[in-house]
This record gives structure tokens, sequence and C-alpha cells, in this order.
């Protein structure tokens, strides 16, 4: 699985105060061509992340002074670039947070390289995806929400809401199979890639925030179903 030659090699910031951790993480990643740059500490890694050119995040939750799910919002902030958090193994609360902050995905330490590699691969090639323009114009409708895919836009009622790019992926795999279930495990492989070997409940906290942003009321969605014990449904009403 060779990086394109045609483009300059993909730029990983790694966040990462246990500098053992970080050498092996940077080695790992640069022996497979990418280019990191390794921050001690949230501040530094934001000042990385803002200076741009940064193409994924790897960031540490447990970081000296500033947290790393406050680095997580403040990139946010500015930036759709996709985070991969790393957490301890039993912070629970740290990760939904995290995801709800706007990360794309967690590992929880210890990990394999090749895990993390292989996820740091399906982020890129999604992120990169939504950014080449075809000439389809398509655009999917279901009740007031349209999705312009090659626009990447979305809009309930003719108003326009903004989605960052994994919760735009889903809602796409969603509306795809308009009426009709969308398992759980082809959501996480549309999405997230078949490499993906995460929680599940990645998947959940994704569909809260879709349902906060498109239903009227989130708490009781019109669209967004809940096939229990399935998966999803996007209905179209
Ligand atoms: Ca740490």
């Amino acid at each position: 699985m060779g990086i394109p030659t045609d483009r300059r090699p993909p730029r990983v910031l790694l966040v990462e105060d246990e500098a053992g951790l970080a050498d092996s993480v940077k080695y790992s990643l640069e022996s497979e061509g990418f280019e990191v740059t390794v921050t001690a500490t949230g501040v530094d890694g934001l000042e990385s992340a803002r200076a741009g050119g940064v193409d994924l995040v790897i960031l540490d939750l447990m970081l000296p002074e500033m947290s790393g799910l406050d680095v997580c919002r403040q990139i946010r902030a500015f930036s759709d670039v996709p985070i991969i958090m790393l957490t301890a193994k039993d912070s629970e609360a740290d990760k939904v947070a995290g995801l709800e902050l706007g990360a794309d995905d967690y590992m929880t330490k210890p990990f394999s390289m090749r895990e993390l590699i292989a996820r740091v691969r399906a982020h890129l090639r999604r992120s990169t995806r939504g950014g080449v323009l075809g000439d389809s114009n398509e655009v999917l409708r279901g009740g007031p929400i349209e999705l312009d895919i090659d626009a990447h836009e979305t809009r309930v009622n003719g108003r326009e809401v903004s989605l960052r790019p994994k919760e735009f992926d889903l809602l796409e795999s969603l509306m795809r199979r308009k009426n009709r279930l969308a398992a759980r495990h082809t959501l996480i492989d549309e999405v997230w890639g078949s490499s993906y070997f995460g929680d599940t409940k990645t998947l959940d906290v994704h569909i809260k925030r879709l349902r906060e942003k498109l239903e009227d009321d989130s708490s009781n969605p019109r669209h967004i179903v809940t096939v229990r014990g399935l998966g999803y449904k996007f209905v179209d009403e």
C-alpha cells in the first residue's frame, strides 16, 4: 500500500508527552512514508495545528498543562482535520467526551502500530475523498434533508447545516439506503473503513450528533431512527 507519489507525503501531527511512545509512533509512521511532527504539550500541538499543512492529528488525552480534550476542542474551532485520540485503558468518559468534542476516532493504549497505521490511512482516505470534485452534481434528498455530494453541503429545509467529514459520510451512507436498514457493521465499514477495530460507540456518538444537527427533536428522531440491535434507518417522510 503505497502513498501517491505525485503529492507531498501526508503530514501527521503527534501530540504525546511520553517520549518513548512518541518515538516509536514517529518511527513507525515515518517508515510508512508519512512526515511526522511531534510535540510534547498541548500548547505546542495547537500551535503546530494552527500553522497549517497538517493532514491528521494523533492526540494523547493525558497531557501536562492543557489537556487533550481542550486541544481537540480548540482545533475543531478552526479545522476539520481528522483527529485520532489516544486514551488510557479505562477512561470511558474521556473517550465519549473526546468524540463529542469532534475527534473522529480513538485508540486505547496499549495499541498495535499496525492498527494505528491502518486507521491513519483509513482516515486520510476518507478526508481526501470529500475534496475531489466530481461533475455528477448528485443530491440526495429525504424529508427536509438534502445532501449535496459534490458541493459537500447539507441543508435542512433549505438552510445550510455544517457537518464534520465523518458526520457527512455517515449521513450519506444512511441516505443511500433510504427507508432500509443500515446495519451497524455496514455503516462502520463505509465511514471508518473495514480496517476499523475500534469501539462501535463511535458510531452512536456520531448518530447522536447528526440527530442534534438535523432533527427537530433529537431525543425523538423522525428521520434517523434506531433499529434496535441491528443498526439505523433513514426514514423519508
Ligand atoms: Ca500522556
